[in-house]
């Protein structure tokens, strides 16, 4: 999966082509920043592959972070639409600039994110409701931001998922991550 459709999750081949599941074309400014953010012109495509994901469970696209923002800025600024020959002398130097814009694999990877399943904290993190009903939940969490790479490393499942069972210790929430297993009895013990 190189692109993202950024309505309904579909795969694309190509950011700026239209969705063969919705129709949806990346016209606007917006449209298109976002469509060039979620493909592999800007992040690594097993993250292109999270973000179809997260859109297919919520709905709406991932927020990009602001690397990866300024990089599909720079992309769909210089994008344009196929253009016949006839005018192609119209190609402004903007549009050689593009040549420019060759992705380098050594930059930070920024739009990270990890699906965590989390057990243990009520939804507003408020001790006094715990009794009030469900705490598993299923969050998109940002690397390097609700999470550290290294735990993701050493954590993650099989399918690149983590499992987390929050326990109020000492005053405060305290993470622990667990087996996909361990989560699963958890679960069922918490019902
Ligand atoms: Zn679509």
């Amino acid at each position: 999966m190189d692109a993202v459709c950024i309505k309904c999750g579909g795969e694309k081949k190509e950011p700026m082509k239209m969705c063969a599941h919705c129709h949806m074309l990346p016209e606007t400014r917006a449209e298109r920043i976002l469509s060039f953010g979620l493909s592999t012109q800007c992040i690594r495509q097993e993250n292109v592959k999270k973000a179809s994901k997260y859109i297919h469970k919520k709905g709406k696209p991932p927020k990009l972070h602001t690397k990866v923002r300024a990089k599909a800025k720079q992309l769909a600024k210089a994008y344009r639409q196929p253009i016949d020959s006839s005018k192609s002398m119209e190609f402004s130097a903007s549009f050689f600039d593009f040549n420019d814009l060759v992705i380098d694999e050594s930059s930070e990877e920024v739009l990270d994110i990890v699906v965590v399943h989390t057990i243990g904290k009520p939804a507003d993190g408020d001790f006094g409701s715990i009794s009030k009903g469900a705490t598993y939940f299923e969050h998109t969490w940002t690397i390097g931001v609700d999470i550290a790479q290294s735990e993701v490393d050493r954590f993650a499942d099989p399918d690149g998922e983590l499992h987390v069972w929050f326990r109020w210790l000492q005053g405060e929430w305290q993470p622990k991550f667990v087996s996909k297993k361990e989560f699963e009895q958890l679960r069922e013990l918490s019902q």
